[in-house]
C-alpha cells in the first residue's frame, strides 16, 4: 500500500509503466497467457448453481479408477520426501509396455513441460517453429516465451496440411509441431500424409509430435510413430500424457520419446523434481489399469455418435474427430453460446482466442452430462440468432 501510494505521487502512470518495462525481457509484450476453462467451482460459486458439468478441457469424465486412487493414498504418506527425480518405476513399467530403452524417456510435469523443455534445450537465437493454425495454442505461448519466430501454416478443411507446412520450413527452421490428433479441430494426420512429411523434412529439423489424444485415435490409418524416435537422419520428438485417456490430469504427468542423445540433452534443462511423488505413484498405477482404459475409450465412441446426430439434427456443422471432443460450428456469436450454456451449468470451450469465431469445442463426459448438454444447447440454437 505504501509504496504504491508513494509511487503515484511521483511518478505518471505512464512514467511508471515505462520503468516497469525495463524489469522484463521485451519480447514478453507479445506474450498472452494461456487462459483455461473455468473451474467447476468458480463456476459454481459465481452462478450460485448446485451443478455444473464441465466439458471444457477435454478431461476424462470417468474417475481414476479404485487402483490409482489407492496408489496415491499410499504414496500420500511419503511426501515429507522428494519424489525420485528418475522416475525409475514409472520409467521402468512404461518402456517395458512399449519395449524401449529407459533412455529414450523423459517425463514431464504434464507433456506441456516437455514442449518447453524442447524449446528451451534446442531453440536458437533467430530460429523459428512452425505451426499449424488452429492448434494447440501452448506450442505459440512457450515459443514466443523463448522467443522464437513463429512461423502459421492454416489448415486445410480444418485438417493439418503438411506439404504445406515441410513447405514452410526453411534454413532457419528448429522444430515443427504437429499435434496427431489435433486439438481444438479433432482431425488426425494420416500415416500416408505422415509418411510423406517425414521424407520431405530436412535432417536439421525437429519433428515434433504431439499425441496427447493418441489412445482414442488408434486404428486404421492413424499412424504408429514409435520406429521413429529411432532414426539416426531424422529427429524425433513424441510426448503422450496421463492427463485425458488416464483420468490424471489433475496431477500432471506426461513423457516424451525420442532418441537418447535428444533425451539428454532435454535432461539438460529440465528441473530435478519435475514429476511429484503422488504423479509418479498414480501413472504408474493407472499403466496397469487396462480395464479403465477400455471403458474410457469405449464410452468416448458411444457417445461421439450421439454428439453427431445430436448436431445433424440441430442443423450445425462439426469436424470429425478422432478425439474425446468435438469441434462444433455454432453458427452464432460463441460467447453468447458459451455464456448461455454457462447459466445452464454447463462449461463448453468458446473458439475466439483460437481465432475461429463461432466455434465451440466440447468434450464427451457421462452419458447423463451429454443429456444435459444437448438440451441446453437445442434451447441456444433456438434462443440466439444466427450470424
Ligand atoms: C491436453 C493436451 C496436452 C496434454 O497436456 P498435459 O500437460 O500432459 O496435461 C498436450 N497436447 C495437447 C494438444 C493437448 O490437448
Amino acid at each position: 500500500m505504501i509504496s504504491s501510494k508513494y509511487s503515484d505521487l511521483t511518478l505518471g502512470q505512464n512514467e511508471q509503466a515505462e520503468k516497469m518495462k525495463k524489469l522484463w525481457k521485451e519480447h514478453l509484450e507479445a506474450v498472452r497467457p494461456y487462459v483455461p476453462g473455468k473451474p467447476i467451482e468458480e463456476v459454481k460459486r459465481e452462478l450460485e448453481l448446485d451443478n455444473v458439468i464441465k466439458l471444457a478441457s477435454n478431461e476424462n469424465p470417468l474417475g481414476p479408477p479404485p487402483g490409482v486412487v489407492r496408489a496415491i493414498t499410499e504414496a500420500a504418506g511419503e511426501v515429507n520426501r522428494y519424489p525420485d527425480g528418475g522416475c525409475f518405476y514409472l520409467r521402468q513399467a512404461l518402456c517395458e509396455k512399449l519395449s524401449i530403452s529407459g533412455d529414450n524417456v523423459i517425463f514431464g510435469n504434464g507433456s506441456d513441460e516437455v514442449i518447453v523443455l524442447a524449446l528451451r534445450a534446442m531453440l536458437r537465437h533467430d530460429e523459428e517453429v512452425i505451426i499449424a493454425h488452429p492448434t494447440f495454442l501452448i506450442y505459440n505461448i512457450a515459443s514466443l516465451v523463448e522467443e522464437a519466430n513463429v512461423r502459421t501454416v492454416p489448415m486445410k478443411d480444418f485438417r493439418y496440411d503438411l506439404k504445406a507446412m515441410a513447405g514452410a520450413i526453411t534454413d532457419r527452421t528448429k522444430i515443427v509441431f504437429i499435434s496427431n490428433p489435433d486439438n481444438p479441430t479433432g482431425s488426425y494426420v494420416t500415416k500416408d500424409e505422415m509418411d510423406d512429411f517425414m521424407q520431405r523434412v530436412p535432417e536439421g529439423v525437429v519433428v515434433f509430435l504431439d499425441e496427447a489424444y493418441g489412445e482414442f485415435a488408434k486404428g486404421d490409418d492413424y499412424p504408429e510413430t514409435l520406429e521413429l524416435i529411432n532414426r539416426e537422419d531424422k529427429n524425433v520428438i513424441i510426448t503422450r500424457t496421463f492427463s485425458k485417456a488416464y483420468s490424471l490430469a489433475g496431477l500432471r504427468v506426461g513423457y516424451g520419446l525420442a532418441r537418447k542423445d535428444i533425451i539428454e540433452v532435454l535432461n539438460k534443462v529440465r528441473e530435478p523434481f519435475n514429476v511429484n511423488s503422488l504423479a509418479q505413484a498414480a501413472a504408474l498405477a493407472a499403466l496397469k489399469e487396462e480395464g479403465h482404459l477400455n471403458r474410457s475409450l469405449a464410452l468416448v465412441r458411444e457417445e461421439k455418435k450421439k454428439f453427431y446426430s445430436q448436431f445433424d439434427g440441430m442443423d450445425l456443422t462439426y469436424i470429425p474427430s478422432r478425439t474425446n471432443f468435438v469441434l462444433v460450428n455454432a453458427g452464432r456469436d460463441s460467447r453468447e453460446v458459451f455464456s448461455y450454456l454457462l447459466k445452464r451449468g454447463v462449461i463448453v470451450r468458446e473458439m475466439t482466442s483460437w481465432g475461429i469465431d463461432g466455434f465451440i469445442r466440447v468434450n464427451i463426459g457421462l452419458r447423463e452430462e451429454n443429456e444435459v448438454f444437448f438440451r441446453a444447447l437445442k434451447d441456444a440454437v433456438r434462443d440466439i440468432p444466427r450470424l
